[in-house]
């Protein structure tokens, strides 16, 4: 942990002390743990979905070590609560998750709420939550990312990532080119409200949407070598949320309007694929090249249009007018009005995000 001050404030910056990336990693975790000084017993958090061939590669690593396992089927909190106890219970001192978006989510914000390390194993690239210090809890009010444990070591295995479903590999470039919008979000609002900037952070939000804008034509020819730039992206943009110390680098406008149908469609759409919809209607509020952007999401067969994820044509244009109010204090090219109820349907239609 780096500590600096900006503007006389103090400011904190979480940075994982290691990535491994590469070619099965598993079998390697119990050198890993070592060279970390990491002592067990350890909580391993996991999902339904998570492959036997991964789980048993990594349980055989660990045989020397003390550790238990739970399976977590979703990020709420009473999943959590849950988590925790046991977690207390069996005294883990670190906490590994091994899974997607929602078990590394329940994981690091278990470790975050009993003060224990967190490593990442993830086994999908869906989103930049896999490497950042938030986590997305449902039930805890808003459907907003709260603060977590940012992890200690990611250990990302191309190999099992790019045998991760397409639909999930696609939501994380989705998640990436997000980072367009993000980013000019927050040089705009540091304009209007003088909130802080942060240069060399924004930039390296900024090469994760490139890097993921860039993949979309590497996944379809080489899908290991895709996933690997996406990995990389997706944890620059976990590092450059850990440098700002908050997910504005990340998240702006079009992760409120995913925000927004998130709370009015729960479970519809993936996170990533909702944030690649509100990057193509943001890019074209914010006068940049939305075109370029959807023809990419195409490319991979990212949804660019509601009705691919099941959301009517009214609950886009209703989610863009409400979406500004979702975090007020994070001020976007949104405003503090948001949309009119036409101006949201004319941004609707002309990109095609509606039909
Ligand atoms: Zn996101």
């Amino acid at each position: 942990m780096l500590y600096t001050t900006v503007e006389s404030k103090e400011h904190i910056i979480d940075l994982p002390k290691r990535v491994y990336i590469g070619n099965d990693l598993i079998s390697s975790i119990r050198e890993y743990l070592i060279s970390l000084n990491l002592s067990d017993p350890f909580l391993v958090v996991t999902g339904p979905v998570v492959r036997m061939s991964i789980t048993s590669k990594l349980f055989d690593s660990l045989s020397n070590f003390k550790y238990e396992v739970i399976e977590v089927k979703s990020a709420d909190i009473e999943e959590v609560n849950h988590v925790e106890e046991f977690a207390k219970q069996i005294k883990a001192n670190v906490i590994i998750g091994v899974g997607g978006g929602s078990v590394i989510d329940v994981a690091k914000y278990v470790a975050f709420r009993i003060d224990k390390e967190f490593i990442s194993i993830p086994t999908a690239p869906s989103h930049d939550g896999i490497t950042s210090p938030f986590a997305a809890i449902k039930g805890m009010g808003k459907p907003i990312s709260v603060k977590a444990k940012g992890p200690l070591s990611i250990i990302a295995d191309i190999q099992i990532l790019s045998t991760a479903p397409r639909r999930l590999i696609n939501a994380g470039v989705g998640d990436t080119i997000g980072k367009f919008i993000a980013v000019r979000d927050w040089k705009l609002a540091s304009k209007i409200t003088g909130e802080y900037y942060g240069d060399y952070t924004a930039s390296l939000a900024l090469l994760s949407a490139k890097h993921a804008l860039s993949c979309t034509k590497l996944l379809n020819k080489d899908l290991r070598a895709g996933v690997r730039i996406l990995t990389e992206a997706l944890i620059s943009s976990g590092v450059a949320m850990g440098m700002a110390g908050s997910t504005r680098p990340a998240s702006g406008s079009e992760h409120l309007f995913a925000h927004a149908i998130e709370m009015l469609y729960p479970g519809k759409g993936l996170h990533g694929e909702l944030v690649a919809i509100g990057t193509i209607l943001m890019a074209y509020v914010h006068g940049i090249n939305w075109r370029k952007i959807k023809k990419a999401m195409k490319r991979v067969g990212l949804p660019t249009n509601a009705k691919e994820v099941g959301i009517p044509e009214e609950g886009v244009i209703k989610a863009l007018t409400i979406a500004h109010n979702i975090r007020p204090e994070r001020y976007t090219i949104l405003g503090d009005r948001g949309l009119s109820w036409s101006s949201a349907e004319k941004i609707a239609r002309e990109t095609g995000v509606i039909s």
